[in-house]
């Protein structure tokens, strides 16, 4: 579960001072795809970060199961950022390593000895349909695949957070729905609370439970996917119902 408490994010001091999250009020629950959605420069990325700590928000708080990360040390920071896994638009995989060797490289950071590491590095690569690629390199395998080789990367560490920043943009619709489908397995056998970033409704419609709306720091709109399907006066709504086919 995360839940976010007067999240303000400003960077800059003085006249140029800019607040890119102004005060956001949400949580995900465990089982749960919350997708937020939003032009560019609204600031998503910038909640991702500040939801795993890579950048401290300037007030409000960041509490993962219960546990509020905006006060931690660097060092307990650390352990807890072990229960969010993140994957990114590039996938980041290390080009001269196998799929099995990127998805090892969390497990051999905390010393998991080889035997361990090949047997969950295998359960890993099941998951994510990938057990024939494990000895291919990234320029080997379709933007999906490479994808889908960072998910099970960013499981190794047994999350139960996962955050998504344009994890599906640029991928083409087949590639989009193998990993909108992975990530609702995800949701669904593990429990896991997942923040999806998008600036694509499709992508919301296929895969999301809940979706706010960020315009300018602030979330200008949200609620469940099913119900805002319904209500004509709601501008989701409205953005989400042209796509749905
Ligand atoms: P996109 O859809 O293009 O990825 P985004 O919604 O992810 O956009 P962010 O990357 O969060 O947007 O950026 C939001 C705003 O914060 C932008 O105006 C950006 O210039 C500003 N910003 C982001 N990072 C920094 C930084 N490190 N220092 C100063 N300003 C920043
Ligand atoms: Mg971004």
């Amino acid at each position: 579960m995360i839940a976010l408490e007067k999240l303000t994010k400003v960077y800059g001091q003085g006249p140029s001072a800019v607040t890119v999250l102004d005060n956001l009020d949400f949580s995900v629950a465990a089982g749960e795809i919350f997708a937020v959605v939003g032009p560019s420069g609204a600031g998503k990325s910038t909640l991702a970060q500040c939801v795993n700590l890579l950048e401290r928000p300037t007030s409000g708080s960041v509490v993962v199961n219960g546990e509020n990360l905006s006060s931690l040390s660097e060092e307990k920071l650390r352990i807890a950022r072990r229960r969010i896994g993140t994957i990114f638009q590039s996938d980041g995989l290390f080009s001269r390593r196998t799929a099995a060797a990127n998805v090892a490289l969390p497990l051999s950071y905390l010393g998991v000895t080889a035997r361990e590491s090949k047997k969950r590095v295998a359960e890993l690569l099941d998951r994510v349909g990938l057990t024939s690629r494990s000895n291919y390199y990234p320029h080997e395998l379709s933007g999906g695949q490479r994808q889908r080789v960072g998910i099970a990367r960013a499981l190794a560490l047994r999350p139960t957070i996962l955050l998504a920043d344009e994890a599906t943009s640029g991928l083409d619709p087949e590639s989009t729905t193998s990993i909108t489908t992975l990530l609702k397995e995800l949701r669904d056998d593990l429990g896991l609370s997942i923040l999806f970033i998008t600036h694509e409704m499709e992508t919301v419609l296929k895969v999301a439970d809940s979706v706010a709306r960020l315009d300018h720091g602030h979330i200008v709109e949200s609620g469940r996917v099913v119900d805002l399907l319904r209500d004509a006066s709601s501008p989701l709504g409205r953005a989400l119902n042209p796509v749905r086919v």
